[in-house]
């Protein structure tokens, strides 16, 4: 899943980019909200992390381009603490969560995965289930019929997507622009062996090649 972050307190997006690359995320990062406004609705994102105080536009004003440009993916603004004029103005504005800082990095964690399965239709899910697996995106394991199966982080994200798509077809270039940001070279080739890994450890059904279109996510494992 490939993220967006609007902060442009730089030290707090070092920390956040770093942190949330560790779990698996691409991440993108923009200090100013005029960037924000062009990048965040040209780009394919899944979710969107907002400041609202920015250089530029103001995030809530930026947040109101997105929706009325008719941008749909999850938001979540960064608040003051305290400040509930800004989460209300902020909710109103289209917002579709709100933290206030200084936050615990595990609490954004938890509310991006929540966010990214609530936007998939699966918000009944406390973990991520597709297939007879089960994946916790905290170990970064997946479990299949009782016994954990060990990823690399590589496969991980990938599987991650797949299991947020199940039975839909995902072309090479639709999963590259989801799983690496913006200036990451992206290498179908990779993808490919990642791909095949995964079919390895959990079994050759649960991802369907169809030629000439992409991968299918959602056989028997
Ligand atoms: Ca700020």
């Amino acid at each position: 899943m490939r993220l967006l972050l609007v902060e442009d307190n730089v030290s707090l997006a070092d920390e956040l980019t770093d942190s949330l690359q560790r779990q698996g995320y691409a991440v993108d990062w923009l200090a100013d909200g005029r960037d924000a406004v062009y990048q965040g609705s040209s780009e394919p994102y899944d979710l969107i992390v907002l400041d609202l105080g920015l250089p530029g536009i103001p995030g809530l004003e930026v947040l109101k381009q997105w929706r009325a440009g008719g941008l749909v993916i999850p938001v979540l603004i960064l608040t003051a603490r305290g400040s509930w004029a800004d989460r209300i103005e902020g909710l109103k504005a289209g917002a579709d969560d709100y933290l206030s800082k200084p936050f615990h990095p595990e609490e954004l964690q938890l509310r991006i995965q929540s966010l990214l399965r609530r936007a998939r239709g699966l918000a009944n899910q406390p973990t991520l289930e597709a297939s007879g697996l089960h994946l916790d995106e905290g170990r970064q394991c997946v479990t299949r019929e009782g016994e954990d199966v060990q990823l690399t982080a590589a496969e991980f994200r990938l599987l991650r997507y797949f299991m947020l798509h199940p039975q839909q077809i995902l072309s090479k270039s639709h999963l590259a622009e989801h799983l690496y940001n913006g200036e990451t070279e992206r290498d179908s080739n990779v993808l490919e062996v990642h791909v095949n890994h995964l079919r390895r450890k959990l079994g050759r059904g649960v991802i369907e090649t169809h030629r000439g279109q992409g991968y299918r996510f959602g056989g028997v494992a």
